[in-house]
């Protein structure tokens, strides 16, 4: 059942920064206790809009760090939050060695705004910091993808990146009656947890995902006669038979693993 919360048009929303705030109780709910929270923790929130999860997330007397672009948000967000730190401009801009400290086990939320999602979930697994949990309300299609298997039909360049650095589940799916204004689509609970990889494994795999990226361009064609005309000077069809790969397979059918095998050979 859904509780819902109490709706305050104190911002009016803004269509240009994605803003579609929640209005659903069970929302910060399961992100707080999907992230598993404590004092001991430093919570990293992207878009707190008016607040909607950072009051839950606060309950939980971890270190509260918000990353916020609308400033019309200042006067709600450091009256409502007084202890938190909150960084004013587009996440994305800000320099990697500008980003604040990380002194305490980090955990990564937010309601993202759908046109910077998947940006904002590269930038944690491919440049850091590295979180050791990251919980996103996504919109459905981006959360499906970013967490499916080979072979399952959300299966793409989006699944093999997060595989290649993380451990990536879905949660609940939330309808566009959960959200002011509401969307067109539903929004899912998307749940990552980066593993341990060293600066040279992190390296291999950003290589191979520049090759990965061309053939699921084409996704339905097969892999082994797409490489073989975009990179001529690899003896594909040897690799494909030494990793035990069917010459006739298709981007979609190859899981994470053999990639990452076939690209760093
Ligand atoms: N967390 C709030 C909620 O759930 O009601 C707001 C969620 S709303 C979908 C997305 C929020 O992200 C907005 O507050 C918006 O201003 C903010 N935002 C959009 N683009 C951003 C960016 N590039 N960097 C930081 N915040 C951004």
């Amino acid at each position: 059942m859904q509780t819902a919360m109490k709706s305050k048009h104190l911002v009016s929303a803004k269509k240009s920064l994605g803003q579609n705030f929640c209005i659903d109780e069970r929302i910060p709910e399961e992100v707080v206790r999907r992230l598993s929270a404590g004092p001991q923790d430093q919570i990293w929130e992207i878009g707190p809009g008016m607040g909607a999860l950072t009051e839950r997330l606060q309950q939980t007397g971890a270190d509260l760090q918000l990353f916020e672009i609308d400033q019309r948000m200042q006067p709600i967000l450091t009256q409502k939050f007084p202890e938190a730190q909150i960084a004013w401009g587009d996440f994305l801009e800000i320099d990697q060695d500008q980003l604040p400290q990380v002194n305490k086990p980090l955990l990564v939320c937010g309601n993202l705004p759908y046109y910077c999602g998947t940006p904002i979930i590269r930038r944690f697994l491919e440049k850091g910091p590295k979180p050791e949990r990251m919980v996103f309300l996504l919109q459905e299609e981006v959360a499906l993808k970013a967490a499916a298997g080979e072979n399952q039909p959300d299966y793409g360049f989006l699944s093999v990146l997060v595989a290649f650095f993380a451990k990536a589940w879905v949660g609940s799916t939330f309808p566009p009656s959960s959200f002011e204004p509401r969307p067109k689509i539903n929004s899912t609970i998307l749940v990552i947890e980066p593993v341990e990889l060293t600066q040279a494994e992190k390296s291999t795999r950003l290589q191979a995902l520049k090759m990965i990226s061309v053939i699921f361009s084409q996704r339905r064609k097969m892999a082994l006669s797409l490489l073989k005309k975009r990179f001529s000077d690899v003896d594909w069809a040897q690799r494909f038979e030494m990793l035990g790969i069917d010459a006739k397979a298709r981007p979609e059918n190859i899981s994470p693993q053999t990639l990452l095998k076939l690209f760093s050979l």
